[in-house]
């Protein structure tokens, strides 16, 4: 099995890390990222693709974690696409930041019929069944539909090849 044996003092553990190079991500970068699972005060997010588009050979996971006092049933939904910044790396694990000014939602799923929201001023508006949700939201919420789809093409036929 290809791959380079490292002792982390720090942790006292000893990692493989696979010889196979991973595209370097490093805090400050944003990526789009679709949403997997979301509890109270954490989600988990798989990103995807840079935020030009170019797909992550490597699909990264990562969390976002609620800010204090905050609960993260209206910041995100599971199934919705997101542009996120990675926070840190710290051992493997990935956070990313969902708050900044450019970064959250950009096209959010229904949580009832899964439909892509709509945005009604501050609120998200099902245009099927009339479900009224709250994200954060990017500034380009909604203006990336055709990119997202886009995306999601060339994503899904990734798995069906
Ligand atoms: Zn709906």
């Amino acid at each position: 099995m290809p791959g380079e044996v490292e002792f982390d003092r720090v942790a006292r553990v000893v990692k493989l890390r696979p010889s196979k190079q991973l595209e370097a991500v490093k805090p400050g970068d944003r990526l789009l990222a679709r949403v997997r699972d979301v509890q109270d005060k954490i989600a988990v997010l798989e990103a995807l693709a840079k935020i030009d588009g170019t797909p992550l050979k490597y699909p990264r996971t990562g969390v976002v974690i609620a800010r204090r006092g905050e609960n993260l049933d209206n910041v995100v939904g599971v199934g919705d696409y997101a542009i996120v910044e990675v926070s840190s790396i710290y051992y493997g694990l990935i956070t990313f930041d969902l708050y900044g000014h450019a970064l959250g939602c950009i096209a959010s799923l229904c949580s009832r019929c899964g439909s892509i929201l709509e945005k009604r001023g501050n609120m998200l508006e099902c245009g099927k069944c009339g479900s009224r949700e709250r994200r954060k939201l990017a500034l380009k919420y909604g203006s990336l539909n055709q990119f997202i789809e886009e995306m999601v093409r060339v994503l899904e036929g990734k798995d069906s090849g």
